[in-house]
């Protein structure tokens, strides 16, 4: 039996994690549960899986659970309430899925408490990669990964070292406008960015999607979660999204992870790690899929690539600032403040004005993000 705690219980991943942890009552406890604003939804999770704790974010809504659910259950809120959760004692694992940078630092109060962490929020490695895996492995604590890219690259590695490794292949599926042309691009409304080919998430996450930002925060992930330089991680599109992705070895041997889009698999492979755990949920039928194709992608039309390449390469603050000002420039381009291609164009011009820090500490890094916020509304 592992006991989960899971931070986001109410967003895309929060609720797959829920289907499979009732898939598996025999080896999966849900003992903690995080919400943001949805305290309806929260309510009904922690009546129907009964955990030790829950948090809300705002803590005027904490009482008001404290009354509707007695006395049995713990009740926290805010930022606060998030590393109380992650540092429960009865928890073996944290699984992280916060849209933002909430999640930080309950991660790595996580880590010094000595629990495995299990990392879907991407903000977590772009930010401070260098300080949570220096942390883990001071702590002897486990980091899984339950994106779909990194799980398929953890299953393909299956522990061989990082000199092994000739190249990282992430997929990239090429979101909805992989083959609009350049000119269209200043017309792409919210609407059409929503529209993702074959995968369902939040909304943050589709629209990086549809700039393919989300691939770029991918590849400096991979960077830690891995242990290899920017320079061996890759991308290939890949629009049918059933190679999840590639490890290509010093050999030349190529090993790929397969499987129909379904996030419930990734995260069950990292809260049943190092075991498989029997699941009918997932079916993956190949001769009707018919063909899987591949594609360069288009620096031109997505520099949102070339951006991450140079935020990785130079490090120190600089993708925490790529993190930050991409966000903000999302919510102008969903708010209609901005156009879709001002997206990568605000993230650039903020990065160009970053007075970098290598190897930054935790408020270095807070503090690089807050700034690389306030550049990133001037625009
Ligand atoms: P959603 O927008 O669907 O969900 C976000 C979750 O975070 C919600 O439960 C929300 O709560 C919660 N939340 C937001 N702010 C706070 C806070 N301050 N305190 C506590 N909880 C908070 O996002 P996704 O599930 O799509 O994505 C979550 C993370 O996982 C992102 O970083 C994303 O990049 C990553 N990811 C997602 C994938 C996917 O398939 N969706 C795939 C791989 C990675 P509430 O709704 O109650 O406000």
């Amino acid at each position: 039996m592992r006991n989960v705690v899971l931070l986001g219980c109410t967003g895309s991943i929060g609720t797959s994690t829920i289907k499979v942890a009732e898939d598996l009552r025999d080896c999966i406890r849900l003992v903690g549960l995080a919400a943001g604003n949805n305290a309806e939804l929260l309510l009904a999770q922690a009546r129907k899986l009964q955990p030790a704790a829950i948090s809300i974010a705002d803590p005027s809504r904490a009482q008001e659970l404290r009354d509707l659910l007695g006395g049995g259950m713990a009740v926290f809120s805010g930022a606060q309430g998030l590393v109380k959760l992650a540092t429960l004692p009865e928890a073996d694992i944290v699984l992280i899925a916060i849209v933002g940078t909430a999640g930080l630092q309950p991660a790595l109060a996580a880590i010094r408490a000595g629990k495995d962490i299990a990392v879907a929020s991407k903000e977590i490695l772009v930010m401070a990669g260098e300080i949570v895996m220096r942390e883990a492995q001071a702590h002897g604590v486990r980091v899984l990964t339950v994106d779909s890219e990194h799980s398929a690259i953890f299953q393909c590695l299956e522990g061989k070292p990082a000199e092994s490794v000739r190249r990282l292949w992430l997929t990239a599926s090429g979101g909805p406008f992989r083959t609009t042309p350049r000119e269209a691009f200043p017309d792409i409304t919210i609407e059409r960015a929503l529209q993702h080919p074959s995968w369902v998430m939040g909304r943050k996450i589709t629209i990086d999607s549809a700039t393919l930002f989300n691939k770029g925060l991918e590849m400096i992930e991979a960077r830690w979660l891995f242990d290899v330089e920017m320079a061996r991680v890759a991308v290939i599109v890949h629009p049918q999204s059933v190679v999840h992705s590639m490890v290509e070895f010093v050999d030349g041997s190529i090993l790929a992870q397969l499987s129909t889009p379904d996030m419930c698999l990734p995260i069950q492979y990292a809260l049943t790690y190092p075991a498989r755990a029997l699941s009918n949920r997932v079916q993956t039928n190949l001769a009707k899929l018919g063909q899987l194709t591949f594609e360069e992608p288009d620096p031109e039309r997505f520099p949102a690539l070339t951006l991450a390449r140079r935020a990785g390469e130079i490090g120190g603050t600089l993708p925490a600032v790529l993190n930050a000002a991409n966000e903000v420039a999302v919510e102008a381009f969903a708010s209609r403040r901005i156009r879709f291609p001002d997206i990568s164009a605000v993230v650039r011009r903020v990065m160009d004005r970053h007075p970098v820090i290598p190897h930054p500490t935790l408020e270095q890094i807070i503090e690089a993000d807050q700034w690389a916020r306030h550049e990133a509304e001037r625009g």
